[in-house]
């Protein structure tokens, strides 16, 4: 086969029906397109002739292999510098940095554009085994973190958002095990517990991220072209998705169901869009000449959840 180039990826998907969808997640939605300013419903309309819309099911035996990228590279992802916000938006809890240079991500299927980080959010359930947007092998998790980040050649993610090379987004899996809490995840827990209620915000330590270091460490990763999993659904998505999963405790997910959304301090109990059904897509995954141990790990990893 010959080998792929970062232009070629892309893929076709088709919408599942919105309406099937959490009326907590619509009201959030609203408040986004308040936000950036666009009409909802023309985007959606919009993007459903692209049809490469997001979360799908990835799978490893249809995923083509690539192996020629630079590695890609976290910059200041990790940095003890300036402060973190956690906001409760209503329909999840996000994380922004301020008083700091922001992480940049780089290198991989973004090629020779630095994408800036914008805010990391999550997606959770009402259980334990169903919290997670993309599905992996069948297989769904407790959540999914997503670190969205933005092409600086745009200047600000309301700029890119709509731009076929736009954002660039590295998704997590956590599963919850009986096991103890995972302490590098246990600032955010922390902050969460403070934002039970809609619109409240709390400080967070700058270096709340280091649950996702060992991963993002990992040189094996699937990626491919999709789009945003809430309005104005942009199909402006590289994705970026670890396999395997980082274990946190039930207690440490059960935190997140106690936020409050709105308008009636319900709880945010489910905030995953379903899986959109591929007509054909072209999934990737990627790994430098180090990568296929890393993979091989992966794989052992996983087995263990
Ligand atoms: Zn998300």
């Amino acid at each position: 086969m010959d080998q792929p180039t970062a232009a070629c990826v892309t893929g076709l998907t088709r919408n599942s029906c919105l309406c099937a969808e959490d009326v907590d997640v619509r009201f959030a939605q609203e408040d986004q397109r308040k936000k950036y300013n666009v009409d909802a419903n023309i985007i959606v309309e919009k993007w459903r002739l692209h049809k490469v819309q997001s979360p799908i099911e990835l799978k490893h035996e249809e995923s083509n292999e690539c192996d020629h990228f630079e590695p890609l590279e976290f910059h200041g992802h990790w940095d003890v510098a300036g402060s973190g916000n956690l906001f409760n938006n209503g329909f999840t809890a996000t994380l922004t940095f301020y008083d700091r240079e922001l992480p940049v991500l780089k290198g991989g299927p973004l090629l020779n554009d630095n994408f800036v980080f914008e805010q990391l959010h999550f997606h959770w359930s009402d259980d334990d085994h169903s919290g997670c947007e993309h599905i992996f092998e069948g297989r769904a998790y407790s959540m999914e973190a997503h670190a969205v980040h933005y092409n600086q050649k745009y200047n600000s993610f309301k700029e890119a958002v709509d731009k076929h090379d736009g954002l660039a987004v590295v998704a997590f899996f956590l599963q919850a095990t009986d096991d103890s809490k995972n302490e590098l995840f246990e600032k955010m827990c922390e902050a969460t517990k403070k934002i039970d209620k809609v619109n409240s915000k709390t400080q967070i330590p700058p270096d709340c991220l280091l649950w996702f270091k060992e991963q993002a460490n990992c040189k094996g990763y699937y990626t491919y072209q999709g789009s945003l999993t809430t309005a104005p659904f942009c199909e402006s998505v590289t994705w970026i998705i670890y396999p395997t999963p980082i274990a946190i405790s039930r207690e440490q997910v059960s935190t997140f169901r106690n936020l409050k959304s709105t308008p009636c301090e319900k709880t945010i109990v489910k905030n995953v869009r379903p899986i959109q059904i591929p007509e054909k897509n072209w999934i990737f995954i990627m790994y430098d000449r180090t990568g296929e141990a890393e993979i091989d790990r992966n794989v052992e990893l996983r087995k263990k959840f």
